[in-house]
């Protein structure tokens, strides 16, 4: 085994993940830089001053680089890299970058022709994926989606016909609403998974089909991450289920053409035989009034 940054005598910046709950998932390798760090670029100094106290190590010279300053902070981080400072860039859990700031710090350390090494360690999706009983061979990260309701659902529609599983960060007072949406665009028999409160003392994986799930998403409080079964292999739906997926998009109000391409991602068919369907049902229900 090799170690790669342990002699390099110019700065570098560490890219180090640190525990989402359980402080023992910290890693030997992260231990050791965090002790011998000559500054700490992180989220909330306070959080991080913290940590390191929680993990006995000595108090470190700590930087702020958020979201709302990254970018104003990156000429700050290079240049005591460029002087020779080994510095560390955290966040207040998990991996950096990974809905967490980072990837503007990153790119400008890359930018200027400074090392960038990644120490890896906890991050929530992979954390909540490997448990998640549902297929790992491919996945897609989503993180979180929008709190606006009709952006989440055109969010979530446009994600209806992906075959991998899809990996989502929801914020407890999202979640009711965000398992309703999930439901109504993924389908109601596509299975997902509640990961709570991963690596803590009240953890707990729901699985279940998204109507269950939605109908009751249990506790309403913790950090949650949500996963979601991609769309099943079938062939395109039979005309019997084409036409309820249509009529039952229309009866939550979709207008005619909306409503045949959400149906046609949800059922495999194409988006004008969907079509073709919607006005069908537009017709004999304007027959019928
Ligand atoms: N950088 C982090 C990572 O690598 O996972 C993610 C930070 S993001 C701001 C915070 C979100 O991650 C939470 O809202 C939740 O969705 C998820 N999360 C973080 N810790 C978690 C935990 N212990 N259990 C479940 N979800 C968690």
């Amino acid at each position: 085994m090799t170690n790669r940054e342990g002699g390099a005598s110019e700065g570098a910046l560490y890219v180090v993940a640190v525990p989402i709950g359980n402080l023992e998932d910290i890693t030997l390798r992260a231990m050791r830089l965090l002790k011998t760090a000559d500054r700490i670029a992180c989220e909330d100094t306070r959080r991080t001053g913290k940590l390191l106290e929680l993990l006995g190590l000595p108090k470190r010279p700590l930087m702020a680089v958020h979201d709302h300053n990254e970018a104003a902070r990156a000429p700050a981080v290079i240049e005591a890299i460029a002087s020779g400072e080994k510095v560390i860039l955290v966040s207040d859990a998990g991996t950096p970058g990974v809905s967490d700031p980072g990837h503007r710090v990153i790119s400008a350390v890359i930018e200027a022709g400074h090392r960038v090494i990644p120490i890896p360690g906890p991050s929530a999706a992979i954390t909540a994926l490997c448990a998640a009983g549902l297929p790992t061979d491919t996945f897609r990260f989503v993180g979180f989606t929008s709190s606006k309701p009709s952006a989440r659902r055109r969010e979530m529609e446009s994600l209806a016909g992906a075959r991998e599983t899809l990996i989502f960060y929801v914020g407890p007072h999202h979640l009711a609403a965000f398992l309703k949406d999930a439901a109504a665009s993924f389908g109601e028999d596509r299975p997902g998974v509640i990961a709570r409160e991963l690596t803590k003392q009240f953890e707990t994986f729901t699985r279940d089909r998204l109507g269950a799930l939605a109908e009751d998403p249990g506790v309403l409080r913790g950090e949650v991450v949500v996963i979601i079964g991609g769309a099943p292999e079938e062939g395109p739906a039979d005309e019997a289920t084409l036409e309820a997926a249509v009529r039952s998009l229309l009866a939550e109000g979709y207008p005619t053409s909306k409503a045949a391409k959400v149906a046609a991602k949800r059922t495999g068919v194409s988006r004008d035989e969907a079509y073709r369907m919607a006005l069908k049902i537009r017709e004999a229900q304007a027959e019928s009034e």
